[in-house]
């Protein structure tokens, strides 16, 4: 059986009031998660799912019951923010490594959701293992951004994904090839942000203790800087059982192919005696498969953004600033449809962040509107209390702003 070893540590951090990070780790599980949200609710949604995820993880479960683990924190958190409407919006990223059975043994095997990650050490080396799920790094895969670019670019923290937000959330899983004396860190972005790799490897490398390490990535992201919530979770492998099998790596490495291997479509033709059956057969799964091909692309596109607009429950409510999913305006038959009622009301913005809002700026994701709402909601804030300029002047200067 595969048995690791592990240290923990949380900071506030030099800069933050509040704690919003949450972390776990026993011989089993371990897991960081960095909250988000107004009204100190960040550290509620990190709580819930660390509190999910160790009561959902099965000890003998397999990589879909791992997925299914963080599944359940993800509604765990949309229902407690439905019941307490002031912890509306709040999220929080996830990343956690635990041991699922094979038939050889238990394997390790990496979830996450966000922007914390998990880093592999292997004899003072270091390598990433997530990818972040941020625009920039969501920018790099499309092509669009070198990783360079990426590292420095505005939009490096906004999330494409969180737990708490979208009720389909879809971590990524993967199995991770270890070997004995490997260790995996876990950490919140306020380490990772602060930490070059190079100074990450060797902090939580050997010679230092699992603890002396902790202790030490936490101290030196506080000496430069400590401007977010700092979390390390440090695990060593004293034994690793199992490797990830060739097929679970194919699986998943490419889950397009898993739903579209060759023979599908060929076995329906080999029933077929005559050529002009064969013929008219192909013609008529080419023509199905087009036909729900550009549904498919169409629905993709038509469901692929978000954008925000203002919502009032009755005619006589306020009305708040809200998340829609899809185009603006709708597609064929595709509509909008309303996900998230933020707490920020519309007419608490500024005038031009009003137009903003009106002005169909289309997200990559929930996330990325919601902290798009939270953007603009304390810009209007800052507006109405920070100056004592008049409003004609406070309105010109923000629409000479450029957006982003
Ligand atoms: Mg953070």
């Amino acid at each position: 059986m595969t048995s690791w070893r592990y240290a923990v540590s949380t900071d506030v951090g030099l800069v933050r009031e509040l704690n919003e990070d949450s972390v776990f780790a026993d011989g089993r599980l371990a897991i960081v998660a960095d909250g988000m949200g107004g009204h100190a609710a960040g550290e509620i949604a990190s709580a819930i799912a660390i509190d999910q995820m160790r009561t959902n993880f099965l000890d003998r479960g397999d990589i879909e019951d791992f997925v299914r683990a963080v599944e359940a924190a993800n509604r765990a958190i949309i229902a407690d923010a439905d019941t307490n409407p002031e912890r509306l919006g709040m999220g929080t990223t996830v990343v956690s490594v635990g041991l699922v059975a094979t038939e050889n043994g238990t394997l390790p095997v990496v979830v996450n959701v966000g922007d914390s990650r998990a880093y592999q050490l292997r004899d003072g080396a270091l390598r990433q293992l997530t990818a972040d799920h941020s625009v920039a790094e969501e920018w790099v895969r499309q092509g669009r951004l070198t990783a360079d670019e990426a590292a420095v670019h505005p939009r490096r923290h906004q999330l494409t994904r969180t737990l708490g937000i979208e009720t389909n959330v879809r971590p990524d899983a993967f199995p991770v090839a270890a070997n004995a004396g490997d260790r995996l860190l876990l950490c919140s972005d306020g380490l990772s942000n602060e930490l070059t790799a190079d100074v990450i490897a060797e902090l939580a490398s050997a010679p230092h203790t699992l603890e002396e390490s902790v202790a030490l990535l936490v101290a030196q992201a506080n000496r430069h800087g400590g401007r977010d919530n700092i979390s390390a979770v440090l695990i060593e492998f004293d034994v690793v059982s199992a490797q990830p099998p060739a097929n679970l790596l194919d699986d998943l490495a490419s889950p397009a192919f898993a739903s579209a291997r060759p023979q599908q479509a060929g076995r329906p033709l080999k029933r077929g005696s005559s050529f002009f059956t064969w013929r008219s057969g192909l013609f008529v799964v080419a023509l199905l498969g087009a036909i729900a091909s550009i549904y498919v692309v169409f629905y993709w596109y038509a469901k692929s953004s978000y954008f925000l607009g203002s919502y009032r429950s009755s005619p006589a409510s306020a009305a708040y600033v809200a998340i829609y999913e899809g185009q603006p305006g709708g597609l064929l038959w595709f509509k909008p449809t309303l996900v998230v009622i933020t707490p920020y009301i519309f007419s608490d913005l500024t005038v031009a962040d009003r137009k903003l809002v009106n002005a169909d700026i289309v997200e990559p994701s929930a996330a990325a509107a919601l902290i798009h709402a939270k953007n603009l909601d304390d810009h209007g804030r800052q507006v109405h209390t920070g100056t004592t300029t008049t409003t004609t002047t406070v309105t010109s200067t923000t629409v000479a702003k450029p957006k982003g």
